[in-house]
């Protein structure tokens, strides 16, 4: 049996040929290369091209772009919004239903927070898609970056009416702002879901 690695997201499909799709990332079977059990480099190449100089071929990353993949800031990044979104939503269902005014700020605070770190959780996203996905235009990246457009709209939306409008969560539009906050946690919910897939859907335990 044959083995066959995604060169998008590395996972190990086993059979003839490559799949016609990844099921972690979506691409089609152009991507897939047949995984060589050993891979000894002849004589001949290890001569004309020892490692370093292969090494330096590649163009060098920034600073940047090495601490984001080596540290791995995005992951670190998105417990912002996926930690703190849910309890924002929380603070709010209790200030609405109930018309707490300091469970009101709690989230409003919660909200200001989360928009503050989203820069920072979408260039950190876009550079591991880039170097470590190929900047792959599959559904899985797209549905990453929508929920990504959804919670920064959303929190928009949420921030701009509490500004414009203090007393929202006490006001008749109170179930349609707590419903903005709903759709703010889900989409931060599918990008979380589809992250988690692209990380741990190649592994086999
Ligand atoms: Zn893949």
């Amino acid at each position: 049996m044959k083995k066959w690695e995604c060169t998008v997201c590395g996972y190990i499909h086993e059979g003839e040929t490559p799949p016609d799709e990844c099921p972690v990332c979506g691409v089609g079977p152009e991507f897939f290369k047949e995984v060589v059990e050993k891979e000894e480099k002849t004589l001949t190449q290890a001569v004309l091209e020892p490692d370093s100089v292969a090494a330096e071929k590649q163009s060098k990353p920034s600073f940047f772009r090495k601490m984001v993949m080596k540290h791995h800031l995005h992951p670190i990044a998105v417990h912002t919004p996926n930690g703190v979104l849910p309890l924002a939503l929380i603070f709010l269902a209790i200030a609405t239903m109930f018309g707490l005014a300091s469970f009101e700020q709690a989230a409003f605070y919660s909200l200001v927070f989360v928009l503050i770190n989203m820069p920072f959780v979408i260039v950190t996203g876009i550079i591991v898609w880039q170097d470590r996905y190929k900047g792959a235009k599959t559904k899985v990246f797209g549905l990453k970056i929508g929920g990504a457009i959804i919670v920064v709209a959303t929190l928009l939306a949420l921030l701009i009416w509490r500004l414009v409008e203090p007393g929202v969560a006490a006001s008749p539009g109170r179930w349609t702002y707590l419903l903005i906050c709903l759709v703010c946690v889900a989409g931060a919910g599918i990008s979380g879901h589809f992250g988690g897939k692209l990380v741990f859907g190649s592994r086999k335990h």
